[in-house]
């Protein structure tokens, strides 16, 4: 299957994916503070799953002020304009995943070590699109989760560099 045949947001500068969602935060009417623009930049430079708490400890590093409300109420609004999403992992407290520059994915969950790992699968797409129709419906949104165990590896003949 030929990729690129459709726009993604991926790729996109650190600096760029600010920009974006400063623009949309306006938009929306609500203030764009320093603290927002801290919090938000850190969450953008981490690139990766966090909870409202661990970007807080981050946070609070470049300036104690930035309480945890104000980092939850920043999160919360990001998802609202759409640019993240709320997972619910492993059953406890809602991690945060940066929604816009990264595209269309989903997650493979460690169920041992709680890793994430993200994935695209172009056929996948496909087949839930196929199934859809066939129920007579276009897919509007999806979720899915995969939880998974490490498969053992037989002996590597070559030691893996970790
Ligand atoms: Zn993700
Ligand atoms: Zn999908």
């Amino acid at each position: 299957m030929a990729d690129g045949a459709h726009a993604h947001d991926e790729d996109m500068e650190p600096a760029e994916i600010l920009s974006t969602i400063q623009r949309a935060v306006r938009a929306r009417g609500v203030r764009w503070t320093g603290q927002r623009e801290a919090i938000i930049g850190t969450f953008i430079d981490q690139d990766r799953h966090l909870t409202a708490e661990e970007l807080h400890q981050l946070v609070r590093a470049q300036d104690a002020t930035i309480s945890a409300a104000t980092v939850y109420r920043t999160m919360n609004l990001l998802v609202e304009i759409g640019m993240a999403a709320k997972r619910h992992f492993n059953g406890d407290s809602a991690s945060f995943d940066l929604t816009i520059g990264k595209g269309h994915h989903h997650h493979l969950i460690d169920v041992d070590s709680g890793r994430i790992i993200e994935f695209k699968n172009d056929e996948m797409e496909a087949i839930l699109a196929t199934i859809a129709e066939q129920y007579g419906y276009r897919i509007a949104c999806h979720k899915i989760e995969l939880f998974g165990v490490p498969i053992d590896e037989p002996p590597a003949k070559s030691a893996p560099d970790e």
